[in-house]
């Protein structure tokens, strides 16, 4: 009886262990087989892929793009390099305006002030002052007692004697190198024997001091400006510089 009944637990314990041997090996095989399989498969995707590198190679020049992006972050980093430099070449070219506007020469003039007796601290910066009708003075007054002695603040050609409604008796005198116009405004009267083509020498007489023009009764002061021209022909016309810092040393 106990033959009879480990007779079909054996049984069963052997079929058990058979089946289970057989499931083991059926799934080391399927493990081995999806293997190469899996290899056949991926060789096929490979190709799918090689159809697809082909996609990849439509992306890959969105990927060349975002090298170019790479280099162009490196090239704001040179521009950002450059930055600093051209603020220094900014730095530059701003004396260069005031350099056009007052040439170097300008600064070597060796002018007096015009008026005879006067010393540079009682001179006053009214170049930038406002004027009627909107214009900038553009020139410096000199304030002195009627009658005082104006003279020559250079040498040069007189050009121009001539009675204007704002600067009333007035002398125009071209600098010797031809580039500068002096302009000498509300004159009491012309020195005696003055005349236009006349060459005067820094410091003579040629006019004294009045109020004629707009000047203002009793404001007697004279009125001087230094104008760079480019055609001497045309005495009036030119660019003022400032004659204060040209005289004030
Ligand atoms: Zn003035």
């Amino acid at each position: 009886m106990a033959i009879s009944t480990r007779g079909p637990f054996l049984a069963v314990f052997l079929v058990l262990v058979l089946s289970v041997s057989t499931l083991v090996w059926l799934l080391q095989r399927r493990s081995q087989n999806p293997g190469p399989i899996a290899r056949p498969i991926n060789k096929p995707e490979q190709p799918v892929t090689s159809t697809s590198p082909s996609v990849v190679s439509q992306p890959s020049p969105p990927a060349s793009p975002s090298p170019e992006l790479t280099p162009s972050a490196p090239s704001p980093q040179v521009v950002t390099t450059v930055v600093p430099t051209p603020p220094a070449s900014a730095e530059e070219p701003q004396p260069q305006p005031p350099a056009t506007t007052e040439p170097g020469y300008v600064g070597k003039l060796n002018l007096i002030i015009p008026v005879s007796g006067v010393k540079p601290a009682q001179l006053h910066d009214t170049f930038t002052d406002a004027r009627s009708e909107g214009r900038v003075h553009d020139a410096i007054d000199i304030a002195a007692p009627q009658g005082t002695p104006v003279i020559a603040a250079a040498d040069g050609e007189i050009i121009k004697l001539f009675e204007s409604e704002r600067g009333g008796t007035t002398i125009y005198q071209l600098s010797t190198d031809k580039k500068l116009v002096y302009y000498y405004a509300h004159l009491q009267r012309y020195a005696d024997g003055l005349a236009a083509g006349k060459l005067v020498h820094q410091g003579v007489i040629i006019a004294y001091v009045g109020d004629t023009g707009n000047a203002g009764a009793g404001n007697y002061h004279l009125h001087f400006s230094i104008a760079i021209v480019s055609d001497p022909s045309r005495y009036w016309e030119g660019t003022n510089i400032n004659p204060y810092p040209l005289l004030h040393k």
